[in-house]
C-alpha cells in the first residue's frame, strides 16, 4: 500500500487510484527560456523516481509534464537576443529534453506546451467568463477570486490576509486586488486573437487545461516544487473548482526547495549551479543520489562537500555492483541479466519497498541498497557461493537501482580482457606475485574491477 503526504489535506493518506492499477501524474514543468539549474532539477529527479516506483509496483503510469513556452520571461529574453519567442523556446525545449535524458529520466508520456494549447486555453477562459467566475476589463480577463470560498485552500492563505499583504500589485481595474490574470491584453510580443481581443494567457491556466486533457477529468497526482503552492497551484485549484467543481487531483505533492547555506539560489545572487555541468562532473547516479538521499519534502542544502560525499557513496554502490557482475561473468561465464525474473523475496526487498511506499522515503530506500551491498561484499569473499544466489542478488540490486534511476551500465569484458583476467588468476594461483601484480595494474588501468 503506497502512502502519500497529500499537501491538500496536510496528511499522510493511502493512495487510492481513480482507475485500479493506473496512475495519472502531472508535474509542472519549466519555463523554457534558459538551461535547467539544479533547483529546477529536484522535482524532475524526484517525480521521475515516483513514476518509476509506481511502475515497479505494477501500475500503468501516465506521466505528463508541460513546458511553459509563453511567458514574459521568454518574451523579454527573446527581445534581448533579437530572436523570435518560438526560436528561443524551441531551443530550450530541446536542451531541457537533453538534460532529462542525462538525468536518466523515463520518457514522459507527453510534454504539452502553451502554444499548442491556445485554443483549449481560450475556450477554458471563455467558460469561466460565461460561468461568471471571470470578468473582462479593457480586453484583460481576471479570475474573480471572491466567488470561490475555498480560495487558498492549498497554501492555507485567506483572501483577507492576502489583501492586507503588501506584495499584491495595485491594479485599480480589478474588483479585488487578489484577482489574477487569465488573459492579458497586449499586442507586444507573441499574441493571439481571442474573444476579448489580442493578447496572451496568464501562467495559471495552462496546467488546469493540460492536466485535464490527459483523462478529461480528475487526475491522481499533481506535483511540483513547494514554491508553486501559492499562487500557482492555489490559482489552478480555484479555476478548476469554478469550471468543474473539482480540485484537479486527488493528491497534491510538493518537493522542498534547494538552498545554498540558507540562501535562495538566484541569478542576481550569482550562485546558480547548472544541472548539465554538475551531471557531467559527477555522473547522473551521484547527482540523483544527492537529490534522493534527503526526504523530498525537506529543503535540500546544496554544498560542494555533500556532492563529493554523494560521489563517494555512489562509488561504493558502483564497485559492489560491478564486482558482483564480474564474479558472475568469470566464475560462470554465462551470465544473462534478463534471465532471472523470479526472485526470492528477501527481507531487504521488503524493507526497500516499505520505504518507498512510505511517502517515497528515498533515503531509507538507499539504506536498503547499502544493506544489500554489505551482503554482496561478504558473499563475494566466499568461495563457495552459489551462482543462483549471486544471480538473485544481482537482480535485486538491479531492481533497486532501476527504481532510483541509478542504473549502472556495464560492458561485458572482451575476449582479450577475459584472457588478461584469467592470466592474472593463473599467476596468483601459481604464487607468481610479481607477474600477478603487473597484470593487476594492467587490469586496473583498463577500469575493470575484479
Ligand atoms: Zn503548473
Amino acid at each position: 500500500m503506497i502512502k502519500i503526504y497529500n499537501s491538500l489535506s496536510n496528511k499522510i493518506e493511502e493512495f487510492k487510484p481513480i482507475i485500479k492499477n493506473n496512475v495519472i501524474l502531472y508535474v509542472c514543468g519549466p519555463t523554457v527560456y534558459d538551461y535547467m539549474h539544479i533547483g529546477n532539477s529536484r522535482p524532475v529527479v524526484f517525480f521521475d523516481t515516483v513514476a518509476r516506483f509506481f511502475k515497479y509496483s505494477g501500475f500503468n503510469v501516465t506521466f505528463v509534464s508541460n513546458f511553459t513556452d509563453i511567458d514574459d520571461k521568454i518574451i523579454n529574453r527573446a527581445k534581448e537576443k533579437n530572436i523570435s519567442e518560438e526560436e528561443l523556446s524551441q531551443k530550450f525545449i530541446k536542451e531541457i529534453n537533453k538534460t532529462y535524458k542525462k538525468l536518466n529520466c523515463l520518457q514522459h508520456d507527453a510534454n504539452p506546451t502553451v502554444s499548442e494549447n491556445i485554443d483549449n486555453i481560450i475556450n477554458f477562459i471563455d467558460l469561466l467568463v460565461k460561468k461568471d467566475n471571470a470578468y473582462v476589463i479593457n480586453g484583460d480577463v481576471y479570475f474573480d477570486v471572491a466567488k470561490i470560498k475555498e480560495y487558498g485552500i492549498l497554501s492555507g492563505q485567506s483572501i483577507e490576509k492576502l489583501i492586507v499583504g503588501s506584495r499584491i500589485e495595485k491594479n485599480l481595474n480589478k474588483k479585488n486586488p487578489v484577482d489574477f490574470t487569465l488573459w492579458k491584453a497586449t499586442t507586444e510580443g507573441i499574441n493571439w486573437d481571442s474573444p476579448w481581443g489580442k493578447g496572451r494567457p496568464g501562467w495559471h491556466t495552462e496546467c488546469v487545461v493540460m492536466s485535464r486533457n490527459i483523462s478529461g477529468g480528475l487526475i491522481d497526482i499533481h506535483g511540483g516544487g513547494s514554491d508553486l503552492k501559492f499562487p500557482h497551484h492555489d490559482n489552478e485549484i480555484a479555476q478548476s473548482i469554478a469550471a468543474y467543481n473539482n480540485k484537479i487531483a486527488n493528491y497534491w505533492m510538493h518537493n522542498g526547495r534547494i538552498d545554498f547555506s540558507g540562501e535562495k539560489m538566484s541569478k542576481s545572487l550569482g550562485n546558480v549551479i547548472w544541472a548539465n555541468e554538475t551531471i557531467d562532473k559527477v555522473g547522473y547516479q551521484a547527482y540523483r543520489f544527492l537529490m534522493l538521499n534527503v526526504p523530498y519534502r525537506q529543503p535540500l542544502s546544496f554544498r560542494e562537500d555533500l556532492l563529493e560525499q554523494a560521489v563517494i557513496d555512489f562509488e561504493k554502490i558502483n564497485r559492489a555492483f560491478i564486482s558482483l557482475f564480474r564474479k558472475l561473468e568469470f566464475e560462470y561465464n554465462d551470465v544473462n541479466i534478463k534471465e532471472v525474473k523470479e526472485l526470492v523475496l528477501l527481507e531487504i526487498k521488503k524493507e526497500f519497498i516499505a520505504a518507498m511506499e512510505d511517502d517515497f522515503n528515498t533515503p531509507n530506500a538507499i539504506t536498503s541498497v547499502f544493506k544489500l551491498i554489505k551482503i554482496t561484499n561478504k558473499l563475494l569473499r566466499n568461495k563457495n557461493i552459489s551462482k543462483d544466489l549471486l544471480k538473485e542478488i544481482y537482480c535485486l540490486f538491479s531492481e533497486f537501482l532501476w527504481v532510483l534511476g541509478m542504473e549502472i551500465k556495464i560492458n561485458k569484458l572482451t575476449t582479450d580482457e577475459m584472457k588478461l583476467v584469467q592470466s592474472w588468476k593463473q599467476a596468483r594461483s601459481n604464487k607468481d606475485f610479481t607477474k600477478a601484480d603487473n597484470l593487476r595494474d594492467e587490469i586496473t588501468k583498463k577500469g575493470i574491477f575484479i
